[in-house]
């Protein structure tokens, strides 16, 4: 008979290296696989200051085997579905993977291919994306060679890991474009599926002021259909009352794209999804709402607050807690309040640190006000965080 693990862990991505981690502290002895393919690591937060050219590419990548906690057993293999009745997993080896208890934890998915013509322009004909290592860097080389015009920054409407990211590289470009003085050029256009810049009144009202400060102009209820790269024009489809099937072809100097993103697909067509495809839990203690012995944390997760590695860093401790009290026969008394957190990048130097809960209420941890642009909270962000993340949060301490 095959090994059955007492803890598997599905991705060792944020959530995933966190709980590990966590647990590893709580108990040496817990026999934990953690089941990942990926080579690499990466500290995606950084990509935003990559793109704006203040933060090394390489800094945001590590080896996926010098994350990995010490003690347990890394399966280097993608898993493809899930048999919650039998307490296993399958890995597209074909093998089986047998636990008593399960953390899902694989991310979201990007689905570039949603956009016409975007996966054969991306990194060429202007067209860049902070959603990918690959292509972060080619989006400070759009913004240092602009030299006027159509600047778009587009935002899908799905949802989205870290919700700011979309607009935080427009202030970005927007401050970069007014210092090398081809802001009064620059014609700055955000094109959203969503229905508003930010979802929490106090942050939202900064933005805005920083929106009239690079003269940009907002669109909302529309979605980027399709790009056509060496024309340099992109057709965007309206939706919503006002904006119902409204189409327009816009052109572009430079496009910064958000990919459309999803619950990903194996998750999507498991019994472990929701309606909508993503590991369905239980908003407070993380427990899947079917199957008593399955947790999931992270973007994959169906916790409804916005999707950030900040929220992960509250969310591990829950998890971690409730896990080990069922493993006790112990009732799960620890809450998550939804707490996440958006530090907004609104220039070189500014930044507005957002934290709020599930009913969007502001949930901040210093005693300043944090709606205002502070230089003290972009050291945090390009200084602090980065660090705190590979040598505290990976490791299980903060
Ligand atoms: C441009 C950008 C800016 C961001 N800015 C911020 C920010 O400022 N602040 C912030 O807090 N957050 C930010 N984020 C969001 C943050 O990076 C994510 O919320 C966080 O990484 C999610 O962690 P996760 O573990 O759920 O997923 P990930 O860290 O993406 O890890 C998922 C892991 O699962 C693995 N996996 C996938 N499929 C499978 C499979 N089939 N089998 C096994 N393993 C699998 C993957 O290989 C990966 O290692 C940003 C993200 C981006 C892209």
């Amino acid at each position: 008979m095959s090994h059955t693990y007492q803890i598997v862990i599905v991705g060792g991505g944020n959530a995933g290296i966190s709980v590990a981690a966590k647990l590893l502290l709580k108990n040496k002895k817990l026999d934990i696989a953690v089941i990942d393919p990926a080579d690499k690591h990466y500290y995606q937060p950084a990509w935003t200051l990559v793109g704006g050219g203040v933060f090394d590419i390489k800094k945001t990548e590590r080896t996926e085997a010098e994350v990995m906690p010490k003690g347990v057993t890394w399966i280097k293999q993608k898993v493809v579905s899930f048999r919650p009745e039998q307490n296993n997993i399958v890995l597209d080896s074909n093998e089986t993977v047998n636990y008593q208890y399960l953390v899902v934890a694989p991310g979201i998915q990007l689905n570039w291919k949603e956009i016409k013509g975007l996966e054969d322009t991306l990194g060429k004909n202007n067209v860049c994306s902070n959603y990918s290592f690959k292509y972060a860097p080619y989006t400070f080389e759009c913004i240092k060679n602009f030299k006027g015009g159509n600047a778009l920054f587009t935002n899908p409407n799905t949802p989205v890991k870290c919700g700011g990211a979309p607009h935080k590289i427009m202030y970005l470009a927007a401050d970069y474009f007014r210092k090398h003085g081809v802001l009064d050029k620059a014609n700055i256009q955000y094109w959203s599926g969503g229905t508003r810049l930010f979802a929490v009144e106090d942050y939202e009202k900064t933005l805005l002021n920083v929106v009239r400060r690079g003269n940009i102009k907002l669109n909302f209820f529309y979605r980027l259909d399709e790009i056509d790269g060496p024309n340099k024009r992109a057709k965007f489809v309206g939706f919503g009352e006002k904006n119902k099937d409204q189409e327009q072809w816009v052109d572009f100097d430079m496009i910064h794209v958000t990919p459309p993103q999803s619950a990903p697909d194996f998750i999507k067509s498991s019994p472990l999804a929701n309606a909508v495809g993503w590991v369905d839990v239980n908003k407070d203690t993380l427990q899947h709402n079917r199957y008593n012995n399955i947790f999931s944390l992270g973007d994959a997760s169906s916790l409804p607050t916005s999707k950030t590695g900040a929220a992960i860093r509250k969310q591990a401790p829950v998890l971690v807690h409730n896990l080990l009290a069922l493993m006790d026969n112990k009732p799960l008394r620890a809450k998550y309040s939804g707490y996440t957190s958006c530090p907004l990048v609104t220039g070189y130097g500014k930044l507005v640190l957002a934290e709020f809960d599930y009913n969007n209420k502001r949930m901040e941890t210093f005693p300043i006000d944090q709606s205002k642009e502070r230089w003290s909270m972009y050291q945090l962000k390009t200084k602090v965080l980065p660090w705190l993340y590979w040598n505290k949060i990976l490791k299980g301490t903060a």
